[in-house]
């Protein structure tokens, strides 16, 4: 597949790469037809670029089709349309349970004394290949995407994956 990947500092290519597979029992694999570019990413474009190694896959604001799904994945099936959340939560931890996926006990990178891992964000949130790419494969995939209804344009749902509750966090915050 084609993929968006990092090379170094301010050096971000397309390149071609061996499309994902099935890992995990709890894996789904998304065909992607929409991706954000985040301020985030921008980080990774220069500042956090000694959390990266070349070749690491970008992005983490994808939506797609689902094509395949592992084993413990009841909730999706070949065919839907979803967006993945940029998080990587269980749906089943201490900390999910109270509404704090983002410091998900089952994907923590303890290692680095991070939270969560996230989609494409370095190593500091696990190095999982992100989803500027034609195909992603979601980890947790019987918990985080959302199933979005078909006819609307990916622009109506794609902000779901982060801007949106990014911004609702921020606003209710304030
Ligand atoms: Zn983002
Ligand atoms: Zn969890």
């Amino acid at each position: 597949m084609r993929a968006v990947t990092w090379h170094g500092k301010r050096d971000v290519r397309v390149d071609t790469v061996p499309d994902p597979r099935i890992e995990a029992a709890t894996d789904a694999i998304v065909r992607i037809t929409s991706s954000g570019i985040c301020g985030s990413d921008l980080h990774l474009y220069e500042v956090l670029g000694p959390f990266m190694t070349e070749g690491d896959i970008l992005g983490h604001e994808p939506m797609g089709i689902v094509e395949e799904v592992g084993p413990e994945v009841t909730s999706l099936k070949p065919g839907d349309r979803v967006v993945v959340p940029f998080n990587i939560s269980c749906g089943h931890c201490f900390m999910c349970e109270r509404g704090l996926q983002s410091q998900c006990e089952t994907t923590q990178v303890t290692s680095q004394g991070k939270g969560a891992a996230l989609l494409g964000y370095t190593k500091l949130y696990g190095q999982v290949p992100g989803g500027q790419a034609e195909y992603l494969r979601v980890p947790q995939a019987q918990y985080g995407p959302i199933k979005v209804p078909e006819g609307p344009s990916d622009d109506r749902f794609v902000y779901l994956s982060d801007v949106v509750p990014t911004a609702w966090q921020a606003v209710e915050y304030a």
